[in-house]
């Protein structure tokens, strides 16, 4: 065993494999896995190893591809060939038109990506499956990809395609402890000595939080118990003369695939199990949890209601092993926070379908900084610190539960809630406030009509319609109020902060004391990787405040950007300080009632800062706006805040002040052109495309990613963010929706919603440049409906920012 290694890979299931392999493929060939067993002894051998292509996003979606065609590759190498039926097809059951509507919105995503499903109802799902009975059944959608793999055979064609590259492959070498030295590398230590290495990589399955103990991290992963059975055979698999789909059926909670002439079913029961959750046996290895059939009674009559053919055949094998879930259900894949030159590949619930694309992102992250797709979705960084042991544990039995069933727009699962509140979140309640959830914290949504209200999780607009519209006119035509929680907010201090921020930053740098300005920071590609605003308050502070979720994203790029010998400290005061925003045409005589001052457009006009006291809570006001009317951010310290929020409301009540919630805020900000973190800002796109010329400075000297951004522009834009006027009433536009000409795909919605000022359906996407002018044929698919679209004004409300400014 070699001494020392580029990068040591901690783990030989499917995630490790796969890292190391596409470690070798991204040219890294020092490096080495570390297997305390044998390969595949975790939860990869007995894994059902379903290959999808189904994903939530198009992320998931890229990378699901990616896993196909490398599996595909390697099932025709004629040197090492393995077992993968490819192409078997797979249905995805749906019992109401909601879910239906879903389905469209995903096929419509996927075919961005090049991934073509199809729509099928009933007696189609039952053609194509013979064993289908169609009670009940609306139809479903089928990925003609779908299939199943040996997830043993796959590991060791990926380790030993990574042998071959040089890499080095040691079975039975526990990990036992990890230390990290001054320069950031690691000491790994092993029974079989110890090895120097730059990066370590946890791809340690159900084992994650013993690797991460030895680095000081509680990574949020618990595992659950999962059991699927193989049936005897079948006579209809026999004579029906094809293979049979694979079938998910978010309806009873099971799924199923053929395996020889029966059937694989495998079930997510609501009486469901966490498993290890107070520490694992050393000797669970290759190891299966007992049986347990009788807690799966109700999903399997489920099963056999659906195919009649289970009831006449018996079992000959249950398997019940642990499966990773995180607290949203996707892995966790890139950088481990807080951490300098260490990764994580770990919470794969679906790691053998998704394996092969997981490895290659990652590999991308460890060699490249960042891979070809945005990966928010998978970063490990994306929860900021709630992530705990209970949390988790309750998230996993919720996402277990649930499965196959997808989250419909702004549906928020009860568990675990409330996550993170504010003093206000109990008050807000009380005057009627529907939460969503936003990095854990509770965020008003809107005010409930009435106590009784509830609103339809649909794909199509609801009954909410009616009171964002509410909402949205009373801050047009007078003053509203919300509270923005979550956000994050850095205090920078120390003599070097603006030429530090310089460096970071694209464009140019607000340095006057009492002054805002909205900047971006790109990587060292030239792509957008955070927003943020710059607050220079007048007594010398500055405030660098950027989206709810990025807090330890930003954290870890600023610091590793910093230099040793610049006097800059960053302190996060995120959880410490809510925003108030104060929005509308009278906000001006809100604040002025409660805040001693001169608030006029001549002392403190757009763009301005300054420390006040909202009654007696101290506060920073800064005069910016996200929804396009006169408003002011509020920044006060939680301690007080509810203090502050009783002035304001006080002050309110003789100008007509209403609560707004962040719904209303969407549709604002869409007629504003206003952009979102991970929605329109997206590592996939340069400042350019993404419309953001007049923040770039080119000629103000070095700063990240210039270079790249240079160099790209050689070439052109390869995509254009647009705003579209869309000619339906029926639905939004959803994020991944494709936007089409005929029928060629030539952009991506990322977001869209109701203009209610504008009266208009509104989107934002980014297309092939040539259409980014406009064409009288492009069509947005919108849950299977082709709707025409036209590109418009990116500003579409008051473009001359008057209101904003008065
Ligand atoms: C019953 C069942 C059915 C499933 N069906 C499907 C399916 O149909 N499709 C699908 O895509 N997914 C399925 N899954 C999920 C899938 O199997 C997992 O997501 C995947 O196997 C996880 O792989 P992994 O590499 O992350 O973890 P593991 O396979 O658990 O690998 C982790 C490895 O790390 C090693 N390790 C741990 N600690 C150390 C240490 N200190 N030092 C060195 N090595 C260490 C372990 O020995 C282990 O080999 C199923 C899971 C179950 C339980």
């Amino acid at each position: 065993m070699r001494k020392t290694a580029r990068v040591v890979v901690i783990g030989g299931g499917i995630a490790g494999c796969s890292t190391i392999y596409h470690l070798t493929q991204e040219g890294w060939t020092d490096v080495m896995l570390l297997e305390r067993d044998e390969l595949t002894s975790g939860t990869t051998w007995h894994s059902a190893a379903q290959v999808t292509n189904f994903g939530m996003n198009q992320t998931m979606v890229g990378l699901k591809t990616h896993s196909i065609n490398l599996y595909k590759e390697l099932a025709d190498d004629p040197e090492y060939p393995i077992n993968y039926h490819h192409g078997d097809g797979g249905i995805r059951l749906a019992n109401t038109h909601a879910q239906m509507d879903g389905y469209r919105h995903f096929a419509s995503m996927a075919r961005g990506m090049d991934v073509h499903f199809e729509v099928i109802d009933a007696e189609e799902c039952a053609r194509r499956h013979p064993l289908l009975a169609t009670d009940n059944l609306v139809g479903g959608l089928w990925d003609p990809l779908d299939g199943d793999i040996d997830p043993a055979q796959l590991c060791q064609a990926l380790a030993r395609r990574a042998r071959k590259a040089g890499a080095e492959v040691h079975r039975n070498t526990p990990v036992t402890a990890l230390k990290q030295l001054k320069d950031d590398s690691w000491i790994v230590s092993t029974p079989k000595g110890d090895v120097h290495a730059e990066i370590v990589v946890n791809a340690c399955g159900y084992r994650v939080n013993e690797v991460g103990a030895m680095m000081g991290v509680h990574h949020p992963v618990a595992s659950m118990e999962h059991q699927y059975f193989l049936t005897e055979e079948i006579p209809a698999i026999k004579e029906a003369g094809h293979r049979m789909p694979l079938i998910r059926c978010p309806i009873s909670d099971y799924y199923s695939r053929q395996e020889k002439n029966g059937l694989l079913v495998g079930f997510y029961e609501q009486d469901c199990k966490t498993w290890g959750m107070d520490g694992i046996d050393p000797n669970f290895v290759n190891a299966l949890c007992p049986d347990d059939l009788d807690r799966v009674t109700d999903v399997l009559e489920g099963a056999i209601a659906r195919m009649p053919a289970l009831a006449e055949v018996g079992i000959h094998t249950v398997v019940n092993g642990p499966i990773t879930y995180t607290i949203d259900g996707a892995p966790l894949v890139g950088p481990i926070p807080g951490k300098r030159n260490a990764f994580c590949i770990i919470g794969l619930r679906a790691g053998l379908g998704e394996g092969g694309g997981h490895g290659w992102l990652l590999a991308q992250q460890i060699v490249h900084g960042e891979a070809c797709y945005d990966t928010w979705c998978l970063d490990p960084r994306r929860f900021t610190g709630h992530g705990n042991v209970e949390l988790t544990a309750l998230k996993a039995i919720e996402d277990y539960q649930n499965e196959f069933r997808f989250h419909f727009p702004h549906e928020h699962r009860p568990a675990g809630r409330p996550i993170k509140t504010t003093p206000l979140t109990p008050v807000l309640a009380a005057e009627g406030a529907e939460f969503g959830v936003v990095n854990g914290w509770e965020r008003m949504d809107y005010i409930k009509p009435d106590p009784e209200f509830t609103e339809t999780h649909t794909f199509r607009f609801n009954e909410t319609f009616d009171v964002v519209a509410k909402e949205v006119a009373a801050v047009q035509t007078g003053v509203g109020l919300t509270e923005v929680n979550g956000f994050n907010r850095f205090e920078l201090t120390g003599a070097d902060v603006h030429s530090f921020l310089d460096r970071m930053i694209c464009g140019r740098v607000p340095k006057k004391e009492g002054r805002v300005g909205l900047a971006y920071l790109l990587n060292h590609h030239g792509m957008v990787k955070s927003e943020a605003t710059i607050a220079n308050l007048p007594d010398g502070r500055v405030w660098y405040g950027s989206a709810a979720a990025s807090e330890w994203h930003d954290m870890d790029w600023l610091q590793a950007h910093l230099r040793e010998d610049e006097d800059v400290q960053i302190r996060s005061l995120t959880n410490e300080h809510t925003i108030l925003v104060l929005a509308g045409p009278k906000a001006r005589d809100v604040l002025s009632a409660v805040s001693r001052g001169d608030w006029s457009s001549a002392a403190f006009p757009w763009l301005s800062v300054r420390q006040a006291f909202i009654g007696i809570a101290p506060a920073v006001v800064m005069a910016v706006s996200f929804s396009g009317e006169l408003a002011y951010e509020i920044h006060v310290p939680n301690n007080q805040l509810y203090g502050a929020y009783l002035a304001l409301r006080h002050a309110g009540k003789a100008h007509g002040l209403t609560l707004f919630g962040s719904r209303a805020v969407e549709s604002m900000r869409l007629e504003k052109g206003y952009l979102h973190w991970k929605a329109e800002l997206q590592t996939e796109f340069d400042p350019f495309e993404t419309g953001l010329e007049r923040f770039v400075k080119l000629d103000k000297g070095d700063f990240i990613g210039r270079e790249a951004l240079v160099a790209r522009q050689a070439n052109g834009p390869n995509r254009q963010r647009v705003t579209l006027l869309l000619d339906s009433q029926t639905a939004p536009a959803h994020a991944g929706a494709s936007v089409m000409v005929g029928d060629q795909v030539v952009g991506t919605v990322t977001s869209g919603d109701w203009g209610h000022r504008v009266g208009q359906n509104i989107a934002m996407a980014f297309v092939t440049p040539v259409f980014a002018k406009g064409h009288d044929d492009l069509i947005v698919d919108v849950i299977g409906q082709r709707v025409p679209a036209s590109v418009a004004d990116p500003c579409l409300y008051d473009p001359e920012n008057a209101r904003v400014k008065a």
